[in-house]
């Protein structure tokens, strides 16, 4: 088995685990930054070693696209490519199918698109998807997935977590005969919390190595996001590892550690420093603006991070508003240490038994003016 609990907290369902994989341990819970092309936007691999990342995703459907999964593993597979010699989850594109931009349509075969480069029609199907994580090394591989759109029918959203369900078996069959390290089969079910226990029972037959909770943070509400999740999570098996997609804002990270989730990425971190908005523990400002321009202090008071030891507030506001690349980096840096830090300090709570304190002393401290 490729996953351990090693601890449960006192009075949440937080745990403390390992996962296994030919690249190392992750400790969870883990976020994981997001190298959708093969990088992680501005950031170096040595810089995210620096920042104690164990695991980070990349994208299946980006990387067969561009540069095409033959040219990397050509050149070694994705670990050598891109220098990163830690863990490496590859998303299996089904995600894609809500973003607009690709034109996706779907049939029993699979993912039918427009390849956005030159315009030719391409398919993707589950046992596709799996030859594309393999050709990439992937230490962890998500199955192909039909993510609904979240204000779906109920008629659409039974037949896409249907097909979820088809793809996933295939796909797994599939990896398996590769001979891929970790598959994860990915639930979905929209906000419908018998349709995502049916889709969860009927992933559970196929027996995946851990499972991706798909399809929230779509646009649902909070409300009916932390419902879905909270069912979502006591349904699923205790000894495999839960992984949220999509989610990396302070409050629901905490909030799902608290029920158990185990695995997070977000691209959101990063795309917010470019945009000028750091994380801190008072909640997220936003550092375009004249407030800032004579600012010495650092972007977060108490931070460790590179950017936060070094350089002054007042520079990091000038690079932006000149739009220059270091001043993107510089905050991705501190945004990415922020929701890294967040984990390690959620696991030393879950160690000494005391989360709940943990979650309700960072959520105070927020002052409701974030998420
Ligand atoms: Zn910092």
């Amino acid at each position: 088995m490729s996953y351990k609990v090693i601890t449960e907290d006192k009075l949440t369902s937080a745990r403390l685990g390992e996962l296994s994989t030919p690249h190392g341990v992750v400790r969870t819970p883990a976020f994981m930054p997001v190298a959708t092309k093969g990088t992680v936007k501005t950031v170096s691999v040595d810089e995210l070693k620096e920042l104690g990342t164990e695991a980070i995703i990349a994208n299946a459907l980006h990387l067969h696209i561009r540069p095409g999964e033959n040219v990397i593993a050509e050149l070694g597979g994705l670990h050598k490519f891109m220098l990163w010699d830690r863990v490496i989850f590859t998303d299996s594109g089904g995600f894609q199918m809500i973003r607009k931009n690709f034109n996706i349509k779907r049939s029993e075969e699979g993912l039918m698109f427009r390849d956005f480069f030159n315009g030719s029609k391409r398919t993707f199907t589950p046992e596709m998807c799996m030859d594309i994580q393999k050709a990439l090394g992937s230490d962890v591989a998500m199955l192909l997935d039909d993510c609904p759109v979240h204000d779906s029918t109920p008629k659409k959203l039974r037949e896409s977590t249907e097909q979820t369900v088809r793809w996933a078996k295939r796909g797994l069959e599939h990896g398996r005969a590769l001979g891929i390290p970790n598959l994860f089969a990915i639930v979905q079910g929209g906000v419908d919390s018998e349709l995502r226990r049916w889709c969860t029972d009927r992933l559970e037959e196929f027996d995946p190595d851990g499972y991706g909770i798909g399809g929230l943070s779509i646009g649902e509400s909070k409300a009916d996001m932390n419902q879905v999740l909270k069912e979502s999570v006591d349904y699923l098996p205790k000894h495999k590892v839960r992984y949220l997609m999509g989610v990396g804002s302070v409050a629901e990270m905490l909030e799902a550690i608290s029920l158990g989730v185990d695995v997070f990425d977000s691209a959101f971190p990063t795309q917010c420093a470019r945009h000028g908005t750091i994380f801190t523990c008072a909640g997220r400002y936003n550092l375009r603006g004249t407030r800032d321009e004579r600012d010495a202090r650092p972007l977060d008071e108490g931070c460790t991070c590179p950017t936060c030891k070094h350089y002054t507030r007042a520079y990091i506001n000038h690079l932006l508003r000149e739009k220059e690349m270091l001043g993107m980096r510089l905050a991705s840096l501190h945004n990415l240490h922020f929701l890294l830090n967040l984990v390690e300090e959620s696991k030393k709570a879950i160690a000494a038994g005391a989360f709940a304190e943990f979650k309700a002393e960072l959520l105070n401290a927020m002052v409701k003016k974030t998420t």
